[in-house]
């Protein structure tokens, strides 16, 4: 039996290299290996982009196109809608009983998120709530690994509390703890230098971004501002472009080098910023190649079969969650009826 894997993306706005390097490129090696689920989590893009539903709802499709043009195969990956599976919605309910308010307002993720979309004192529940029903993303499909982000950590430890309690409390061992998986870029920055590239704080560059965009994001990447003239030394701590050559760029000797010339001063932005467009532009050819041919009708029939299946398995582990707590009655019923 292959061990299962999940993640997932909110659907709120196409993918960028953040989601490659955090995230995507994990998954298309894990697809052969483990039994992997991926999640369109629209419920979840709603805790914030609850006024913009059609964002949301235009997205998933967007999503998938991402993930197939990255080279996630729906054949060995089952992909999902998290809002047609209702079973998900319902073990988060029972979950949320087991974390106090405390526990949610202490999530470092989501504190920042809530300082980012100015939230003040009116952040709404379903928000503050929305790392439980992470954990019942993770449950429901007994996931064991996770590969996601940095950012993603503070989800996984409160995922697996809520199974340590909820196997306590209720005497079972139905749900399973699970285990984040990191790559080696664990955060990509902003290319206006802000600590991550988000698809909220629209500092990104996106897989789907034509060659011309790809090109100005990278002039207007953030590098150092005290290195006016080529020949003055330059900070390589804190630069854009040297953290997206490391995450991108393969030649690592080619790298160090880069880095000593620019510290000792004499090596310019401008060529620097050149280098790095040569390399994104051939990494994201193929992939702006592969997206432009998939059409819409495939797109949902893949996401159609792979919730289905989803489904059939969310609704197993929540009727061993109702029969662990004790609320199964009709299957009780049933029974007894034999
Ligand atoms: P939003 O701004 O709507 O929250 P996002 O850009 O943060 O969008 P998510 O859908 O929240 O993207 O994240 C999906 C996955 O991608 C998570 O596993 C997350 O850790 C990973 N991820 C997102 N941004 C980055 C990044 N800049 N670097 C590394 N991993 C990332
Ligand atoms: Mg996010």
């Amino acid at each position: 039996m292959k061990k299962v894997a999940l993640t997932g993306d909110r659907p709120t706005g196409n993918l960028h290299l953040g989601h490659l390097v955090g995230s995507l490129r994990s998954r298309v090696e894990m697809q052969n290996s483990f039994d992997q689920y991926i999640m369109l989590a629209d419920v979840q893009a709603l805790t914030d982009y609850f006024e913009k539903p059609q964002k949301v709802a235009d997205s998933v499709l967007e999503v998938i196109a991402d993930y197939l043009a990255v080279g996630i195969n729906p054949e060995l990956s089952t992909i999902f809608i998290q809002s047609q599976i209702p079973e998900l919605s319902e073990l988060t309910m029972y979950y949320m009983n087991l974390v106090s308010l405390g526990r949610l307002e202490r999530n470092p993720t989501v504190k920042a998120e809530i300082a980012q979309r100015k939230f003040g004192e009116s952040v709404p529940a379903g928000f503050l709530c929305y790392p439980i029903s992470q954990a019942a993303d993770i449950t429901a499909f007994k996931a064991e690994i996770v590969p996601v982000g940095e950012d993603q950590l503070p989800m996984i430890e409160l995922s697996n509390e809520i199974v340590r309690k909820f196997n306590r409390i209720y005497c079972t061992n139905c749900l399973k703890e699970s285990a984040a998986h990191l790559s080696k870029t664990t955060r990509l920055v902003g290319i206006d230098g802000k600590a991550k590239a988000s698809k909220s704080l629209n500092n990104a560059i996106f897989l789907s971004d034509s060659p011309e965009i790809i090109k100005q994001k990278v002039q207007a990447m953030y590098t150092d501002p005290g290195h006016v003239k080529i020949s003055d030394p330059g900070t390589v701590e804190g630069n854009v472009v040297f953290a997206y050559l490391g995450a991108f760029h393969d030649n690592e000797e080619e790298i160090s080098s880069l880095k000593k010339k620019y510290s000792q001063g004499g090596l310019g932005d401008a060529v620097l910023k050149s280098l790095l467009n040569d390399v994104l532009q051939k990494l994201l050819q193929p992939i702006r190649e592969k997206r432009a041919i998939l059409n819409r009708k495939d797109l949902l029939e893949i996401c159609f079969v792979g919730t289905k299946k989803a489904k059939s398995v969310a609704q197993k582990t929540l009727f061993e969650v109702k029969s662990a707590i004790g609320i199964d009655f009709f299957a009780k019923n049933l029974g007894d009826c034999k």
